[in-house]
């Protein structure tokens, strides 16, 4: 059994739909938010009374945690305190969306509990943002972004997109940038990807999207502008200023334990991994669906890798008893020889270049 583990609480609303999002989300009125978050706290008390383990970690996830407001996402979390065994030093995070700043009283969710901000920007031009089908400004982020240091929440993360139509290095600059200039603490960076069933993708034939070389230039330059603005990069897409690492995130990479409630939650719990279906009906009747046993060798290498600190050989050893295989050694040295991998004799990790094709590296190595 873990002794500590991380809690996931899934919000499926939003105020729109984004032209390239896949999750499961959508628009709702106050009688749905009403509805779900006494759905969500009846979930959590059934759950935090089944699990003896504290928690260290909350995520506030979706959708737009936010859409809520501050007095249901303070009764959430009320109701995960007294159902669960909360570490005193938890990190608590809200997903917000950038408008958030004008609806949220962050002074209440910073007494209540919430430490830690994470706010979908992933653009700083306007052309990219209208692509992307976002509706907010950069006013707004900024705003809220203040508003939130002002409560005493310093600890922010803001998202950019990689890959967007029509950005340029210059233009992620102006992005990154405009992060920098937020004064915020970890920037997530992913590559945009385009999931069948979005807006976005039923029009990329229309669409200047950067090829692979474009995007593979565009991540490395973020990865080496980053660092030089303070955000050391942790994981394949995640940046941040030394402490402000997302402890939940990693919790994730290192193959920690998680229970994740809500339609489409996923979670990893002595030693099975399981999810609700992408339907409210399913997760008010409490009904999970297998995914089999978790915490193999190939997941637990896979993982790993994502983080930069890599595959550690002990804490693999202390894990599974053994080492890792002559064979997948061997072929990590002939990686690290081509310049995909850092390696000596106590960790294995991507470098930048090697991030790019960890896919394809990584299905070699398990
Ligand atoms: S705000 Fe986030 S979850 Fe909601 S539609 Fe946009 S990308 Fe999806």
């Amino acid at each position: 059994m873990p002794e500590q583990i991380g809690l996931y609480l899934h919000i499926p609303f939003c105020k729109s739909k984004c032209s390239y999002c896949d999750f499961f989300s959508g628009a709702a009125k106050e009688a749905d938010y009403d509805e779900y978050t006494e759905k969500l706290k009846q979930a959590v008390a059934v759950w935090g009374d089944a699990a003896p383990e504290k928690v260290k970690s909350v995520y506030f996830g979706g959708g737009t945690p936010s859409v809520l407001g501050t007095e249901r996402l303070c009764d959430i979390l009320d109701t995960v305190k007294a159902s669960f065994d909360i570490t005193e030093n938890a990190e608590i995070t809200l997903e917000a969306n950038p408008e958030s700043g004008r609806s949220l009283d962050f002074a209440k969710l910073k007494s209540a509990g919430f430490d830690r901000l994470s706010v979908g920007l992933q653009s700083a031009n306007d052309k990219e943002l209208k692509t992307l089908g976002r509706i907010h400004t950069l006013d707004d982020v900024a705003c809220t972004v203040r508003l939130a240091q002002e409560s005493g929440i310093d600890n922010i993360s803001l998202d950019l997109m990689l890959g967007i139509p029509f950005q340029t290095k210059e233009s992620l600059k102006n992005s990154i940038d405009f992060c920098a200039e937020c004064g915020v603490k970890h920037i997530s960076s992913y590559l945009l990807k385009l999931e069948k069933g979005t807006k976005l993708y039923s029009i990329k034939e229309q669409l200047a999207l950067p090829d692979e070389d474009e995007q593979a230039e565009l991540y490395l330059f973020a990865v080496d502008y980053l660092a030089k603005l303070g955000y050391k990069q942790y994981e394949i897409s995640n940046f941040a200023f030394k402490g402000y690492e997302s402890r939940h995130n990693t919790l994730y990479w290192q193959c920690g334990e998680y229970i994740g409630l809500g339609p489409s939650a996923h979670s990893f719990y002595h030693g099975r991994r399981f999810h609700f279906e992408r339907n409210l009906q399913s997760f008010y009747d409490n009904m999970t669906v297998g995914d089999g046993e978790g915490g193999s060798e190939e997941e637990y290498t896979m993982l790993s890798l994502r983080l930069k600190t890599g595959l550690v050989y002990d804490d693999y050893i202390k894990r599974f008893n053994k080492p890792l295989s002559p064979a997948v050694l061997s072929k990590i040295q002939s990686f690290a020889r081509m310049g995909f991998m850092d390696a000596d004799d106590k960790h294995a990790c991507f470098t930048p270049k090697g991030f790019l094709v960890s896919n394809t590296i990584i299905a070699e190595l398990i």
